[in-house]
């Protein structure tokens, strides 16, 4: 039997008491750990956590949190190797690939470490100045921000086991908010392991982070008002959490970041522009084959005016065409795998429904896989659909495939395009490609509204550019209307779902006395 990953909860490593649920390698069929939650007392692990967790971080102040970011960081810098290995066996991803889950993850807390001096030495944040009640300064309303007393509890996905956790633990720790973290189970080895390698080496307080891999059977029953709830996944998952009653009658917190049908817009002026076709060729490919397409803020959608649909269409099929896609143990091999079975289905699956009303321009079905069985391996080439009528395509704005599939869209006009960028119904993020710095800016604004982010890809920003699909974390990472309507990271903005305001109306002496 493999091993069986234990919890951390209420201050110890606890087996579930179940058979568990076996996690594979998606590459090779083997079988490498288990996972189980079962017969835990989630109650009195989560009341340790507010307790213990909690007190012990809000007696220290944002610029001591700060420090504790910055030890955990050197603990996963230390066993980095361990994480790559993990990766490779556990999610079939190629070592770039791993690099934006493991590296972006130290890279994310890092970042909150290197802000939190910034807060000081202080305990609560100042929200504005200090407003008079009354006809002169005697009597004030002055707003605060202060940790929530309860947890924060994560439901992550299975494509950023590592990532998912720190882009949400290090503004709720920051904040001094304890953290209790639930991955997906088909990725959850490397989230426990690095859970593991924190907790071993003893840098954060007692109850400040603890893990419960396996089922979620339970956990929202556990919440009480004042905890709140961060979760990225699908959108039906979402739909269910919103209506538990943790949430809907205790008014439990609620941050929700799920699928979304992100676009990419070739401008209309640039559409007979060389150099920014090609940075739209090379941003495309690369977002359709990074993680195998499995990434929330992929690009499923390429908007280009009809004059370049033919032009864009040879350049991005050639490129997808020389991706090698295999086991990620072969340094050949550009593409991993998707994480299950179960995922190559449902890709396979989404793909059927979008051939009816979409071409294919190139096949990933075409490509042979290195070192790799095609019976046993979740492996697949990247697939490029082409709807040159867009209007007799709806699905393509409705159906994500979670997987390296994108579809070409022709439009006939700006407001056409716009428009067809818009029926994704709120997106995580559009990236606009073009020369021409007024209709680009103007156009990221036009498109704000329904999208968490507008990344502007132009030749002075080419070799600059952060790239469509990475989230930063000085940047918003959500999206509205089908997107989940969450807000993550920004910098500090990410401290404002950690926190509660508060109005103290005071004596102009009381109201001073708050910050001494
Ligand atoms: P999922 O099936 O919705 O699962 C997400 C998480 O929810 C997992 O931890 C899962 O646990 C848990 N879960 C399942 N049923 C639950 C329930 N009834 N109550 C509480 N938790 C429950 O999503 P996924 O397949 O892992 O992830 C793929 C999807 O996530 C894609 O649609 C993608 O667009 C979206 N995504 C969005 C973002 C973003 O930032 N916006 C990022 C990544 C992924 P188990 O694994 O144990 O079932």
């Amino acid at each position: 039997m493999t091993e069986l990953l234990p919890n951390h909860l209420g201050s110890r490593w606890q087996p579930g008491n179940g058979p568990g649920t076996v996690l594979c390698d998606p590459v090779l069929g083997t079988e490498l750990v288990r996972v189980d939650a079962t017969g835990l007392d989630l109650a009195a692990g989560f009341a340790h956590a507010r307790r213990a967790g909690g007190g012990a971080l809000r007696a220290l102040t944002y610029a001591q949190r700060g420090e504790l970011l910055g030890a955990v960081v050197k603990v996963l810098q230390a066993n980095r190797d361990a994480y790559y290995e993990i990766a490779t066996a556990n999610s079939g991803t190629v070592k770039n690939d791993s690099a934006t889950d493991i590296d972006g993850a130290i890279y994310t807390l890092s970042t909150y470490a290197k802000l939190a001096p910034g807060l000081g030495d202080r305990r609560f944040l100042a929200d504005g100045d200090a407003v008079r009640l009354g006809k002169d300064d005697a009597f004030q309303s002055r707003h605060v921000r202060v940790p929530t007393r309860g947890l924060a509890l994560f439901i992550n996905a299975f494509n950023f086991p590592a990532w998912g956790l720190w882009e949400k633990a290090a503004p709720a720790l920051l904040s001094g908010v304890p953290v209790v973290v639930k991955p997906a189970t088909a990725t959850a080895w490397l989230t426990q392991r690095m859970v593991k390698d924190v907790i071993d080496a003893a840098v954060l307080p007692d109850g400040a982070l603890s893990v419960v891999c396996g089922s979620s059977a339970g956990l929202l029953d556990a919440l009480e008002p004042l905890d709140v709830v961060s979760f990225t996944g699908s959108a039906d998952t979402a739909a269910v959490i919103r209506a538990h009653p943790a949430i809907a009658q205790r008014s439990v917190r609620v941050n929700v970041e799920a699928d979304s049908v992100n676009a990419a817009l070739l401008l209309p002026g640039a559409a007979s522009d060389a150099a920014v076709i090609d940075l739209l060729v090379k941003e495309v490919a690369r977002e359709m084959t990074v993680k195998s397409g499995q990434k929330c803020t992929a690009i499923r959608r390429v908007l280009v005016p009809e004059s370049a649909y033919g032009a864009v269409a040879d350049a991005l099929s050639a490129r997808l065409a020389k991706t090698t896609v295999g086991n990620p143990r072969n340094d050949t091999v550009r593409m991993g795998a998707l994480v299950s079975r179960a995922q190559l289905g449902a890709v396979r699956e989404g793909l059927a429904a979008l051939r009816e009303q979409a071409a294919v321009l190139h096949d990933g079905a075409a490509h042979a896989l290195v070192d790799a069985d095609p019976a046993v391996a979740c492996c697949i080439g990247p697939t490029l659909l082409g709807a040159r009528e867009a209007d007799a395509a709806p699905r393509v704005h409705d159906i994500e495939v979670f997987g390296p599939v994108a579809t070409l869209i022709a439009y006939r006009d700006a407001d056409h395009a716009l428009d067809l960028a818009r029926r994704g119904q709120g997106s995580l993020v559009v990236s606009l490609y073009g020369a021409d710095p007024a209709a680009l800016a103007a156009t990221a604004l036009e498109l704000a509204d329904t999208h968490g982010r507008v990344h502007v890809i132009s030749p002075d920003a080419a070799a600059v550019q952060t790239g469509h699909g990475n989230v930063m974390p000085q940047s918003l990472h959500g999206g509205p209307g089908r997107a989940g309507g969450g807000e993550e990271l920004g910098g500090l903005r990410a401290l404002e779902f950690y926190h509660r305001r508060t109005a103290i109306q005071a004596s102009a002496a009381v109201s001073g006395a708050l910050d001494a």
